[in-house]
């Protein structure tokens, strides 16, 4: 059993609180400046087996036990720490209770280390909002004053998998048939001679098979999937081993989603890239996939932590969440509207526009966001795409 999540880490020259040094290998006092190089782990990280993890057979290596304090507003369960009271939910301005107890979990196995500041978070909050006028002012200010802005290890759990599914279903081959049809022209209905497509189905039936490697779920309850979505892609091949020393100055989630459910929400991913090799492997111009019936082999699971920066704000009376990806500075973010603005914009603007603008307000469709460099990480008509990479292996492996 490990405190791990409430450790301190004592300067060892003035025995002050060091802090992870965002993008090194090092903490740092703030108080002397001394630097202790933090001891990675060159070991491979490890992979647990699903079944076993499921049926409670870990080792008790692989357990820990942490003091949480839980937000019964979102549900977080973030990092207990003794010295601070009354402390605010970091996912959602809430009060958070403390001394909910023990949390027993699987440690974590790796860890993404921040690599982007505190200063660099804020510098995005700034700008996004700063490109974003139909935000309140108010919101703005509150916004740069900057003192909101958490630094969590938000969990997550990622899942390899070794499939082979057979399928069936029908293959549809287009041809064209010439054929008489009626068209109206300016001198009246006229008979045309036209190609007209036609599809004509075959049954199919075969076996596809992919290597799924670590395909990510969030697992926190106290972040919604979109959100966690839009933070993707992490670069999940620069994990680390779990060193706690990484958490210094920092906070830590506690997962809430647990295993079973987090494979469930793999799982409905892999069914939908598996459905996408099916297609492909049918070929023709159109497919009908009739069953798909998949065996799961050799499933691996890995619970860790990937690195947030998160502003959460209450706005009359609402709660809006600002999220940013710490390792490649992404943004998600929600925020409210003013009123003002939207109004002085009807003033100026068309009254069609106006029209617009007040129904989309009203629909509560701009209540979130999205925001990226506006790329999407799914291709979706790739056949050898699979989220989190992996393998495919075509017809006859
Ligand atoms: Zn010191
Ligand atoms: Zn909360």
């Amino acid at each position: 059993m490990s405190e791990a999540l409430n450790q301190q880490f004592p300067c060892a020259q003035c025995g002050a609180d060091l802090r992870y040094a965002v993008g090194t290998e090092h903490l740092v006092c703030d108080y002397c400046s001394h630097e202790n190089i933090i001891d990675i782990e060159h070991t491979p990280i490890q992979e647990l087996d699903f079944r076993q993890g499921v049926a409670d057979q870990i080792s008790t290596e692989q357990l820990e036990t942490t003091q949480v304090a839980k937000c019964t507003t979102c549900g977080a369960q973030v990092q207990f720490e003794a010295n601070i009271h009354a402390d605010a939910c970091p996912f959602c301005a809430s009060v958070l209770v403390t001394d909910t107890g023990a949390h027993r979990h699987f440690k974590p196995a790796g860890i993404l280390p921040f690599a982007v500041t505190q200063r660099d978070a804020q510098q995005s909050l700034s700008k996004w909002l700063g490109s974003r006028w139909f935000a309140p002012s108010g919101l703005k200010k509150y916004a740069r004053a900057g003192q909101e802005l958490n630094g969590i290890y938000t969990p997550y759990w990622t899942f390899d998998a070794d499939t082979t599914s057979s399928y069936r279903g029908q293959r549809g081959d287009v041809y064209y048939v010439d054929r008489y049809v009626t068209v109206m022209t300016d001198k009246g209905p006229r008979r045309q001679l036209q190609r007209v497509p036609q599809i004509k189905w075959t049954r199919a039936a075969g076996r596809v098979r992919r290597f799924f490697d670590d395909v990510l779920v969030i697992a926190s309850k106290a972040l919604p999937s979109h959100a966690a979505d839009a933070l993707e892609p992490w670069d999940l091949h620069a994990m680390v081993p779990y060193t706690e020393s990484y958490l210094a100055g920092f906070r830590a989630e506690a997962y809430t989603i647990d295993l079973r459910d987090g494979f469930a929400a793999a799982r409905g991913e892999m069914d939908l890239q598996i459905r996408r090799d099916v297609r492909f492997d049918i070929g023709g111009d159109q497919q009908r996939v009739e069953s798909v019936d998949t065996d799961f082999g050799d499933v691996t699971f890995k619970h860790v932590l990937l690195p947030l920066w998160i502003a959460a704000y209450k706005y009359r009376d609402k709660t809006y969440r600002f999220v940013i990806n710490g390792r490649n500075g992404r943004v998600y973010g929600e925020r409210p509207y003013s009123a003002w603005k939207i109004i002085a914009a009807v003033i100026f603007g068309a009254i069609a526009m106006a029209v617009f603008l007040g129904a989309l307000y009203a629909s509560g469709a701009l209540d979130q966001v999205v925001v990226g460099n506006g790329q999407f990480a799914f291709p979706t008509n790739d056949p050898f795409f699979i989220p989190g990479g992996g393998q495919y292996y075509p017809r006859g492996y």
